[in-house]
């Protein structure tokens, strides 16, 4: 069976051909998709609502994850583990990939903060702008 679709049932959500066409793109690439990005990749098969709408419930699902990289443009990958991880994003390509397999420095809040969210996102060049 197709990874989109197990995705599709293991979350029980209702399979769509949307849903499905968005899945795949997130499941063929590795690095980090913006809302215009994907509507490029469909290729006018989805408009733009139901791309906003199936992003935001595979979000709130936890199928998917948001990279927050400080400017407007949010992206998306697959959820991944562990969930806290480095990001990095390249300077030349504007690339951002999860780092899952470098660990986070294991840090405490001063007494009487609460952490809500936290971004761990790394500039620089990527692999493959370096060596082009
Ligand atoms: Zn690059
Ligand atoms: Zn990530």
């Amino acid at each position: 069976m197709k990874t989109s679709l197990k995705i599709l049932e293991k979350y029980n959500l209702v399979k769509t051909q949307a849903r499905l066409d968005i899945l795949d793109i997130f499941t063929e690439k590795s690095a980090a998709l913006s809302e215009g990005e994907i509507e490029d990749s469909l290729c006018g098969s989805c408009d733009r609502a139901t791309i906003y709408r199936t992003l935001n419930l595979f979000t709130l699902k936890g199928i998917l994850h948001e990279i927050a990289n400080g400017s407007t443009i949010r992206k998306y990958t697959l959820k991944k583990k562990p969930e806290r991880h480095l990001h990095f994003e390249c300077n030349l390509c504007g690339e951002i990939v999860c780092l899952t397999g470098i660990s986070l420095p294991d840090y405490r809040l001063p007494e009487g903060f609460t952490e809500q969210e936290a971004h761990f996102l790394i500039k620089g060049i990527c692999k493959a702008c370096y060596e082009a």
